[in-house]
């Protein structure tokens, strides 16, 4: 498989550093607020990403982490904590919070068929690995302490930049004026490794006994140390959102590296981002959607998912509630296909040339997904085995082979339950048919609809269908 890497800004061919297994790392979520549509995108995409490296036989290992601590409003150690910040706006203690938005995070994602990861760690779990790794540095004369903070001194890395291709003086004149909240800091860019329970940060309430005194540890050391101690110094592929390239992902290479002397990443992967209408989303504009709003839009959570292979990883995304009901629509088509495909319920036998009719489509399709994870591309040839002349059930199993990827669901889909209450009022409005009293006839037609069904006409019967 052919992955573009952030890193190299090139498109290369994935090879695990240890044959037999691949290590893969992926930012998970900071756990103070609502997940949202632009977070499903992204991690929809390191699902299909996981599921395709498994289609392709890779055996993977996915950790993901859960920052539950240390991620400040600013990237740039300027700002509150997130969690704190969250704890205090919902009356709720730091650990509720943080339960409570985990186990929101967890559902969104069940509801979007993501697999979860072999291993999922809570920072607060792993404080202890954090504060090891600092000590590593310290000792490699790469941090500097002051009444603040411990700090990583980035003029002590020389690869730094590296990621974002920015280089140091560039990138310390970019780091805006206010960010620079801690007077004895060296550089601008240097980012804070551990903050100490002093300042600003005297009333923290998750702290943790440190050798530079109690304290809470950066965002950033806590990707480092939970990935490399699941997954060793070197890990085959780490992702995230393009928001981590210039800021989060530099400094965990600085840091991994420093301490390590290998190279930390193999492969950078990011994610683009998502947009609505045409906005950045936030919640003072309104357009902040949750998956509770996508479903109180009558749009299925699997068609989101759909949504979202519509357009490659690397192609920033336009969220409009048009194009989701849009790929309801299709959802809706792909699960009418799929019943009709299940009623023909017959093994036929296959000719030669239709089983090599599939064997085509299987191979379009691993090709599309082996080129840098064109999921557009496989939807597409998915579709196309869909609508092809191929009958019977081997038809039915690849694409059950090609939702392996694609997470759609379609082994599960069911047909849908019509209550008895519907079942009943289309067998009225079909009697007020009969006797010719069309005007009443669609007043129920309309109450049906209003009630979320859609009554169709067949001849002197009717069909009934979930909108
Ligand atoms: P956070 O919880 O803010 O740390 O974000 C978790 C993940 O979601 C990161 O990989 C972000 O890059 C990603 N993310 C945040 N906002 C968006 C967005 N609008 N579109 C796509 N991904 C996003
Ligand atoms: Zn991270």
């Amino acid at each position: 498989m052919q992955l573009y890497n952030t890193l190299t800004r090139a498109v290369e061919k994935v090879v695990p550093l240890k044959p037999g297994v691949l290590t893969f790392y992926t930012c998970g979520p900071t756990v103070y607020d609502q997940t949202h549509i632009g977070h499903m995108r992204t991690f929809v995409g390191n699902d299909v990403l996981r599921r395709t490296l498994e289609y392709l036989r890779h055996n993977v290992k996915h950790v993901m982490n859960i920052t539950d601590v240390g991620h400040l409003t600013s990237d740039e150690d300027a700002g509150e904590d997130k969690v704190e910040k969250g704890a205090i706006k919902s009356g709720k203690t730091v650990w509720e919070l943080t339960s409570f938005y985990t186990d929101i995070f967890f559902n969104t994602m069940k509801q979007l068929n993501v697999l979860e990861p072999a291993v999922v760690c809570k920072a607060t779990d792993h404080v202890q690995d954090m504060i090891d790794l600092i000590k590593i540095l310290e000792e490699k004369g790469i941090t500097y302490v002051t009444e603040e903070a411990v700090y990583f001194d980035v003029t002590k890395f020389s690869d730094y930049g590296r990621l974002s291709r920015q280089d140091l003086l560039e990138k310390q004149k970019g780091v805006r004026p206010e960010v620079v909240v801690d007077p004895n800091k060296k550089n601008p860019a240097d980012f804070a490794l551990w903050f100490k329970r002093q300042g600003r940060f005297a009333n923290h309430t998750m702290h943790w006994d440190s050798p530079w005194g109690d304290g809470f540890p950066g965002w950033h050391i806590e990707c480092s140390a939970m990935s490399m101690k699941y997954l060793g110094p070197t890990i085959d592929i780490h992702t995230g959102g393009v928001d981590h390239i210039p800021v989060h992902h530099e400094n965990e290479i600085a840091q991994s590296e420093a301490a390590t002397g290998k190279q930390f990443v193999r492969l950078w992967l990011h994610h683009n981002h998502l947009h609505v209408d045409g906005e950045k989303m936030s919640k003072s504009k309104e357009n902040f959607y949750t998956l509770e709003d996508v479903v109180a839009h009558g749009i299925d959570p699997k068609s989101l998912r759909l949504l979202f292979l519509q357009t490659h990883y690397r192609q920033p995304m336009n969220f409009t509630w048009n194009a989701a009901k849009g790929a309801h629509e299709t959802y809706k088509r792909l699960k009418e296909y799929i019943l009709a495909f299940r009623k023909q319920n017959s093994r036929t036998m296959m000719t030669e040339d239709k089983l090599s009719m599939i064997d085509h489509y299987q191979l379009k399709f691993r090709l599309a997904l082996e080129n840098d994870l064109q999921t557009p591309q496989a939807l597409a040839i998915m579709w196309d085995l869909v609508k092809s002349n191929v009958t019977s059930e081997d038809k039915l199993d690849q694409l059950y082979e090609f939702d392996r990827v694609l997470g759609l669901g379609l082994r599960e889909m069911t047909a849908d339950v019509i209550p008895d209450e519907i079942k009943a009022l289309a067998k009225q409005r079909q009697q007020k048919r009969a006797q010719k009293e069309y005007e009443a006839a669609d007043v129920i037609r309309q109450d049906i609809e209003h009630k979320g069904y859609i009554v169709e006409d067949v001849g002197s019967s009717f069909k009934l269908k979930k909108k």
